[in-house]
């Protein structure tokens, strides 16, 4: 045996992989790949692996009854599994759920803001969490990330098993190109999807090959980048949400009406009225576009519907 390969690929090897779960086709593939094929498993965790799902409090209910049935599945297969939610301390401030944020500041999701909630809902309470994880199972220091590096020095970095599909590489980061210096020191983003080709239909087909149930994509119910049709799904099949969520875009417009005529001065100095309330939708309301998906699509069936909400994810502006 060549001894200096050996001890070469130990020292790149990491003992922790962490699988970020997002309870949707994607990630739920990976899961299954990581207990059914030995090759994955010796590529992307060959040592310790964790499963750790960041809860927005606001997923659909068959998201939940996934996520129940996927505990289930690490506990049989003797995987760790960890559920964050707001009581375990790692979600924030006004960022205990969606919902919360949305209560708190009288604020709302839009297509036209700038995106900050799956950072907030999901990253940000992974990493809090895998802090207190770290000290705790491996015995690092504690507090400002120092366990994070003193992990990567002793253990190898941990590799973070990320569910973008391939496709969707505009999404992929590179850790090293994080501003902050414990991240690109302690932390690798892996994207094994991309590596394999698997685009979502290869997901579901995977996830189906393994004799498993394909789950919806996992988004917030009241996620502001779904599409139309998603709303009409939202009108037809959940309508106690979308009277909620119609409740929370009227609060956000009604505390910031001041906002409804703002003078814009242009380069050629013409002055002009620009309403910058903005709802979910930008300049429409909810219940403008409500209308609007009802007569789009009156002619689609029930199934037709359901299908395309089944087969389409919307969190894929996040960059991870
Ligand atoms: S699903 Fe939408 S609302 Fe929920 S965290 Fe992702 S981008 Fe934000």
């Amino acid at each position: 045996m060549n001894l200096d390969m050996f001890s070469c690929e130990e020292e790149h090897d990491t003992r922790l992989s962490v699988l970020s779960f997002g309870a949707g086709q994607d990630s739920t593939a990976l899961l299954y790949k990581y207990v059914y094929d030995p090759d994955f498993k010796m590529r992307y965790a060959p040592n310790d692996f964790l499963v750790v799902f960041a809860d927005t409090g606001n997923e659909f209910q068959q998201t939940y009854s996934h996520l129940e049935y996927v505990k289930g599945f690490c506990q049989m297969h003797d995987i760790e599994f960890v559920h964050l939610t707001p009581d375990m301390g790692y979600h924030t401030g006004d960022w205990q759920s969606l919902k919360h944020f949305f209560a708190a500041k009288d604020a709302i999701s839009s297509k036209a803001f700038p995106k900050i909630c799956s950072q907030r809902l999901k990253i940000d309470p992974i990493y809090r969490f895998l802090e207190d994880f770290l000290a705790k199972r491996y015995g690092v220091k504690k507090g400002n990330k120092k366990g994070f590096r003193q992990f990567a020095k002793e253990l190898g970095k941990i590799r973070m098993i990320i569910g973008i599909a391939a496709n969707e590489e505009k999404r992929m980061s590179k850790a090293e190109d994080r501003k902050e210096r414990w991240y690109r020191e302690s932390i690798t983003h892996e994207y094994p999807l991309v590596d394999l080709g698997m685009d979502r239909a290869k997901c579901q087909s995977y996830i189906k090959s393994v004799g498993h149930a394909v789950p919806i994509p996992s988004n917030c119910m009241f996620c502001p980048f779904l599409a139309k049709e998603e709303l009409e799904y939202l009108r037809r099949f959940c309508p106690e949400a979308l009277s909620e969520w119609i409740y929370f875009e009227r609060r956000k417009l009604d505390k910031w009406s001041h906002l409804e005529a703002v003078p814009v001065v242009s380069a050629s100095g013409k002055t002009t009225t620009v309403n910058k309330n903005l709802g979910v939708w930008g300049k429409r309301t909810l219940p403008e576009m409500v209308a609007i998906v009802q007569e789009e699509f009156a002619s689609w069936s029930d199934e037709r519907i359901k299908d395309y909400r089944n087969s389409h994810g919307h969190c894929v502006s996040t960059a991870y």
